[in-house]
């Protein structure tokens, strides 16, 4: 089996799908690996890196096996052989027009956000991996635009009060931010609406926020929020605004897979907090979770500075990189037979679950809803 890694093309993606480090456990274990010239230099492994953990430096789509960060273009498919297997990230509910285009094309595609969160899968939990290194960018950034400090200090020329911060949505980038903004020394709130997360809030010596909406509780299947009614988003958006005017800086993470991220702070929280407060909007890239964050954007409306940051992933690409190329390393062995050949095994629930396309047809169901496909 041929593994092939290209340089990402996608403008500010800096992350490359397989490391020096992955490349060379994955040649001793028998697969060739073939990387683009490049691939790796945003996240700082040269090429000579890769040669010497065993890789060829050559055309990053000819593998067996292309592996890839970011959903590829039309350009990017178009030099997909037509019986190749694609790994990335594919963003199957909602690039309808890139699953197309790759059962079009004829290639056999797995979407790292679609395989099964289950126990046995850990290792190969990209949504997981990636979200942790947002929530801590998320944290830092919300920390480097406040002009507070954070910590508490006691100095000659007085005290400070630490900074109160809120964290909506407690999934992993939530945690991860929480667990930051922590160290740092801010005094953290934190608020989903699945109360399982409770215990991990406190455990990472934050509080959970107690909204009296009425909920007993949103978890769906999978452990995935569900999406709340039109009347308990909007007691949860009148109680929020009230408790968001008392903080320094939010930082929000609400996501319901596959849907527009929920509106949780309204105009009127915003204005509701003191001038120079923070919201660091981690939701921009699904339609934000505050009403006034433009995406790809820091702006300051009403006083407050709000951040819509987009793939904070590829800003911390070394590590971002390193964690993602594990996760590829664990799928890829799932899909080698014992004599080193190419093997995929549709019994297997990770490998149908994370299929995406197959024998020129879209196979995943929450795709092929996204792409209008009818049975
Ligand atoms: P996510 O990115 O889909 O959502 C982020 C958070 O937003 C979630 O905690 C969700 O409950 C919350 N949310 C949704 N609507 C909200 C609202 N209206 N108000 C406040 N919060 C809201 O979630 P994620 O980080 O991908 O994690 C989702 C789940 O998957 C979690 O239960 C997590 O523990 C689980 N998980 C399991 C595995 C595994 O077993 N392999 C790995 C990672 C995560």
């Amino acid at each position: 089996m041929n593994v092939s890694v290209p340089k990402e093309q996608a403008a500010g993606e800096r992350r490359v799908a397989l490391v020096p480090e992955v490349v060379e456990r994955l040649v001793q274990s028998g697969p060739q690996v073939t990387v683009e010239s490049g691939a790796g230099e945003a996240a700082h492994h040269p090429d000579s890196a890769y040669e010497e953990a065993g890789a060829t430096i050559g055309d990053g789509f000819t593998g067996d096996v292309v592996a890839k960060v970011a959903p590829p273009s039309a350009e990017e498919i178009g030099r997909l052989g037509q019986d190749s297997v694609l790994i990335g990230f594919l963003a199957p509910l909602s690039a309808a027009d890139t699953v197309r285009a790759l059962a079009d094309r004829g290639v056999t595609s797995f979407a790292m956000e679609a395989i099964p969160r289950i126990t046995r899968a850990q290792s190969m939990d990209a949504l997981s991996s990636q979200a942790t290194v947002s929530g801590y960018r998320a944290a830092l950034m919300a920390a480097q635009e406040l002009p507070r400090f954070f910590p508490m200090l006691t100095t000659a020329a007085g005290t400070i009060r630490p900074a109160k911060v809120l964290v909506l949505g407690a999934g992993v980038a939530g945690l991860q931010a929480i667990a930051t903004a922590r160290r740092l020394g801010a005094v953290v709130q934190a608020f989903d609406v699945r109360s399982a997360v409770k215990e991990q809030i406190e455990s990472l010596g934050a509080r959970f926020l107690e909204l009296d909406m009425g909920l007993e509780d949103a978890e769906a299947a999978g452990g995935y929020a569900r999406q709340l009614t039109d009347e308990e988003q909007q007691r949860q958006r009148e109680l929020l605004a009230e408790e968001i005017g008392k903080m320094d800086a939010v930082i929000s993470t609400a996501a319901v897979p596959g849907r527009r991220a929920p509106l949780l702070v309204t105009e009127q929280a915003v204005k509701n907090m003191s001038p120079g407060s923070v919201i660091v909007d981690l939701a921009a890239e699904t339609g934000g979770n505050c009403e006034l964050t433009e995406a790809g954007e820091t702006v300051v409306k009403e006083g407050v500075t709000i951040a819509g940051p987009l793939n904070l992933p590829a800003t911390m690409p070394d590590h971002a990189s390193s964690l993602y190329a594990r996760n590829v390393q664990s799928l890829l062995a799932l899909m080698v037979s014992d004599e080193g050949e190419l093997s995929l095994n549709f019994e297997d629930e990770v490998i149908a679950g994370a299929c995406i396309t197959r024998d020129g047809q879209i196979v995943h169901e929450g795709a092929k809803q996204a792409a209008g496909v009818t049975a």
